[in-house]
C-alpha cells in the first residue's frame, strides 16, 4: 500500500520569520500519520527548518541540488551540503529549472546519479508544455525524460524516486489538470515503470500531481488510483490551505 505523500515547494518565497511562523502554524494541525508531509524552502533556511520539525512528522527536502560534490561551482549547493543540514530528500527537474535556468536532460541525469548515489530520496518532475498537449505528444514527451534520467537507474535505487507529474500548462496558472487527465498519464508512467522494470516497482513507486492544486480540487484529484498526492506550490505558502490540502489526501 503507498503512503499518500503532499509536499510544499515553497519557492523563492518566505523570509526565515516567515517560514518559521508558517512552520508553526502547520504544527498546530493534528495531520493523520499515514500521510507523508515534507516540505521545501530555500536552501539558506533548510538547517533552520529542519530543527523546528525535529519530533514533528513533516519532512524537509531541498528544490535543487547540483551534481558535483564540491568545487568551483559559484552559487550552487552539493548533496553533502544538503545533507549536513540533516536533509536527505531533493526536488530534481522541476519545469521551473528546465526552463529558467536550463537544466537538461542531461543535466538532470547526472543530478539523479549523483542524489541517488549519495542514497538521497528525490521527487523527480516531468511535464508536457500546453503545445505538446494539444499535438498529442504528451506521453512521447512524459516517457522520453523519464527514460533520459531515471530508466537507466538501477532497480534499487527506485525506493528512492517519487516521480511527480506537473503538466507545465497547470503550474501556477490556476488551471489544473482534470482528474481524469492526470490518472490518465499516472496510469501510463506506471505502466512504462513496469514494461523497463517489472510489476512491483510499478506498484511501489510514489507517482504525485503537481499543478494548481488547491483546497477544493485535492480530493477528486488525490482520489485517482494511481495518484499518489501532490507536489503544491502556490497554496503550500498558505498553512490553511496546505492543512487542507493535506487532509484531503
Ligand atoms: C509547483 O511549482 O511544483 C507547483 C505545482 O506549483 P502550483 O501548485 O503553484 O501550480
Amino acid at each position: 500500500m503507498r503512503k499518500k505523500i503532499i509536499a510544499g515547494n515553497w519557492k523563492m518565497n518566505n523570509s526565515n520569520a516567515e517560514s518559521v511562523s508558517l512552520i508553526q502554524s502547520l504544527l498546530k494541525y493534528n495531520f493523520a500519520k499515514d500521510i507523508r508531509i515534507i516540505i521545501a524552502p530555500s536552501f539558506t533556511q533548510l538547517s533552520l527548518i529542519n530543527e523546528k520539525l525535529q519530533n514533528s512528522n513533516i519532512e524537509v527536502a531541498s528544490q535543487n541540488m547540483h551534481f558535483a560534490d564540491n568545487g568551483a561551482y559559484t552559487g550552487e549547493i552539493s548533496s553533502s551540503m544538503i545533507k549536513s543540514s540533516g536533509v536527505s530528500i531533493t526536488i530534481l527537474g522541476h519545469s521551473e529549472r528546465r526552463t529558467f535556468f536550463n537544466e537538461t536532460d542531461e543535466i538532470l541525469k547526472e543530478k539523479v546519479d549523483r542524489a541517488l548515489n549519495e542514497n538521497m530520496e528525490i521527487i523527480f518532475c516531468v511535464g508536457e508544455q500546453l503545445s505538446d498537449r494539444k499535438s498529442g505528444n504528451h506521453f512521447d514527451h512524459i516517457k522520453s525524460q523519464l527514460e533520459k534520467a531515471v530508466f537507466n537507474q538501477p532497480d534499487i535505487s527506485w525506493k528512492n524516486i517519487i516521480i511527480a507529474y506537473e503538466p507545465i500548462w497547470a503550474i501556477g496558472t490556476g488551471e489544473t489538470a482534470s482528474p481524469n487527465q492526470v490518472q490518465e498519464m499516472h496510469l501510463f508512467i506506471r505502466n512504462i515503470v513496469s514494461e523497463n522494470y517489472n510489476k512491483s516497482i510499478a506498484n511501489s513507486v510514489s507517482i504525485i500531481y503537481g499543478g494548481s492544486v488547491k483546497p477544493s480540487n485535492a480530493k477528486d484529484i488525490f482520489s485517482q488510483l494511481d495518484v499518489d498526492g501532490g507536489l503544491i506550490g502556490g497554496a503550500s505558502l498558505n498553512s490553511n490551505d496546505f492543512a487542507a490540502i493535506v487532509n484531503a489526501s
